[in-house]
């Protein structure tokens, strides 16, 4: 049977040393290596020129780099957002944005195949869960869309296919290796990461005070709403989260985001937007009013006009409100629509 191969996308840099001094290898071909993965973002080892050829093919004997392949690329006409559909090497599909904004270039990328969270106005939930993605896989997306665009990523939002806290340790590995200095070296302050309120893992989150704004999926103002809307809320409540978004700040310091995906009908009155404000006023935060994406296999529709609505009634109650800036609408950007369509075809 063929020996299973390491991810080394996915190693810390003293682990990656251990390995190489394993080899019999000096420690400074380590530093090199880990320079060609993170630094020049090489996808193969015979791209790494200054090993010799005998150690490259050691390296591929022993390692993989878990590359992505692109199958499909979406360029928006209206601004400058990509969207890139990856292959994985076991067949999967995950999906990443690339968005332009005046401070720079952000990607948006996934965490999981498919999602077991079940969120009502979620495509990427509604063919299931496969299974995590490897710190690899994560830092993958954003190597091989730099390359392919020849664009300087300087923000990451782990808001694509996933519910990150379910793949806690992968993340928070992905995190740490984004960040390093003799890597990627991205701050964390330029890192979001979405939860839709996995409780304990907020609680952990905290306690490693990375850096990171932390934005909350909240879409509704009471436990009524969101459990109609979001089955998580059915294991921790709105108050079980609220605890533990206030145990973050009071821990990290870091104003916290929440998400609100606005959907006709459903949480967009004046009377909503009341609870909502009562729910958040002993926060420092700001909320992030989404009109909420159209998916085929769900009716919940929603649009700008109502947002600005709905965020004018939270500005008048003292809530820091925006409306999210609409990215990529001429190419479906929503999380997990190109890859359910693809996958359908
Ligand atoms: S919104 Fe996020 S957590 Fe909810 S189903 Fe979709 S990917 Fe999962």
């Amino acid at each position: 049977m063929e020996q299973q191969k390491t991810d080394i996308l996915s190693l810390y840099p003293e682990e990656l040393e251990a390995e190489i001094l394993a080899m019999g290898e000096k420690k400074f071909r380590a530093k090199q290596i880990f320079e060609w993965l993170h630094v020049k973002n090489v996808d193969s080892f015979d791209k790494m020129t200054n090993l010799s050829a005998q150690l490259r093919a050691r390296l591929e004997e022993k390692f993989c780099i878990k590359s992505l392949f692109v199958c499909k690329t979406l360029e928006s006409c209206t601004d400058n957002t990509v969207k890139y559909l990856y292959g994985l090497d076991d067949g999967n599909h995950i999906e990443s944005v690339l968005m332009e904004y005046s401070y720079g270039n952000t990607i948006c990328v996934s965490t999981q195949v498919g999602c077991k969270m079940g969120c009502r106005f979620c495509a990427s939930t509604i063919a299931g869960y496969k299974r995590d993605l490897t710190a690899g896989e994560i830092l993958g997306q954003i190597y091989t869309a730099q390359r392919e665009s020849g664009r300087k990523i300087s923000g990451v939002v782990l808001m694509g296919i996933g519910e990150p806290m379910d793949n806690y340790d992968n993340v928070v590995r992905f995190l740490k290796l984004l960040s390093c200095p003799q890597g990627f070296g991205m701050s964390l302050r330029h890192v979001s990461v979405s939860t839709c309120g996995i409780v304990p893992r907020i609680y952990e989150l905290a306690e490693l005070n990375l850096g990171i704004t932390l934005s909350i999926s909240l879409h509704a103002p009471d436990n009524a709403e969101r459990s109609a809307i979001m089955p998580v809320n059915d294991r921790w409540d709105i108050n079980e989260l609220m605890a533990a978004c206030r145990h973050y700040f009071a821990k990290t310091g870091r104003r916290i985001s929440f998400e609100y995906a606005l959907i006709d009908g459903h949480n967009d009155t004046r009377e909503d937007a009341k609870k909502l404000a009562a729910l958040l006023s002993d926060f420092v935060c700001h909320v992030n009013i989404i009109p909420v994406n159209k998916i085929k296999e769900r009716s919940f529709t929603s649009d700008r006009k109502a947002a600005h609505r709905f965020q004018q009634y939270l500005n008048e109650l003292g809530i820091n409100a925006t409306v999210r800036r609409t990215l990529g609408a001429d190419i479906e950007a929503a999380c997990g629509q190109l890859r359910r369509e693809y996958e359908m075809n």
